[in-house]
């Protein structure tokens, strides 16, 4: 089966102790994907196509001019440049005058206006992750119903970010039946219910160390509260910001 690959990515997910092993799936295939859009792949044809159509998203453009890689960063976006020029030319070429002139509103948007829109949702990084990711999501269900020693581990994480638990919930609908599905929205209610109350209480305790009181008490489990907070709310972003 397809899937079959990509149950190691998983796997590896839940071996990192994080407060969501599907943001840390989801960070390794950023990270790939980074290195693989500044690697020489940018030469191959359908990568490239692919690149000069979508472009980046701001977070990714981002990520890829502090990557280091300057002149696979300039020749990949130089050829993105000119064909985004040319396409823009085109459509320029092409647009006529608004045909009314008074009050009423255009309800037609040009090519043009639909290339901006375009422009501004796609991104080849973030595509290509989505795309990646969902295939490690159905890899999660298939190891759930097979392994045994898989289920032990996810019942033993510390739970998911919002984002993912509810994707998690929502899809098991499509992947389990009956009692297991049954079981399994418990399981992980339960799980994330647990955890997101460890949590809150160091995030409390974060908060209480600011005052005199509390002052000379231990930090506890506190000290990183604050990032592990936000990845548990916003996903990856905050837990690439405190990777060591
Ligand atoms: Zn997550
Ligand atoms: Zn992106």
């Amino acid at each position: 089966m397809k899937e079959e690959i990509y149950t190691i990515p998983v796997m590896d997910g839940f071996k990192e102790d994080c407060e969501c092993p599907f943001c840390a799936m989801k960070r390794t295939l950023e990270d790939n994907t980074i290195n693989y859009v500044l690697s020489p792949s940018y030469m191959e044809e359908d990568v490239r196509g692919e690149t000069n159509d979508k472009g980046f998203c701001p977070q990714h453009m981002q990520r890829l001019y502090t990557e280091g890689n300057a002149l696979g960063l300039a020749l990949m976006l130089h050829s993105h440049m000119k064909a985004q020029h040319e396409t823009i030319d085109e459509l320029l070429k092409d647009s006529t005058a608004p045909k009314k002139r008074f009050g009423k509103k255009q309800t037609e948007t040009s090519p043009l206006w639909q290339h901006y829109e375009h422009l501004l949702h796609s991104c080849y990084v973030c595509e290509r992750v989505e795309e990646v990711f969902n295939r490690y999501l159905t890899a999660f269900f298939m190891l759930w119903k097979r392994d045994a020693e898989f289920r032990e581990i996810v019942k033993n994480c510390k739970g998911f970010c919002f984002q993912h638990f509810i994707q998690l919930y929502e899809l098991s609908g499509q992947h389990l039946k009956g009692d297991m599905l049954l079981e399994f929205r418990q399981l992980i209610s339960s799980l994330q219910t647990e955890n997101l109350k460890r949590v809150e209480d160091d995030l409390e305790w974060f908060t209480l160390k600011f005052d005199y009181r509390y002052k000379e008490q231990p930090w506890k489990n506190a000290k990183d509260a604050l990032a592990r907070s936000i990845l548990k709310i916003n996903s990856q972003w905050a837990d690439k910001s405190t990777k060591k």
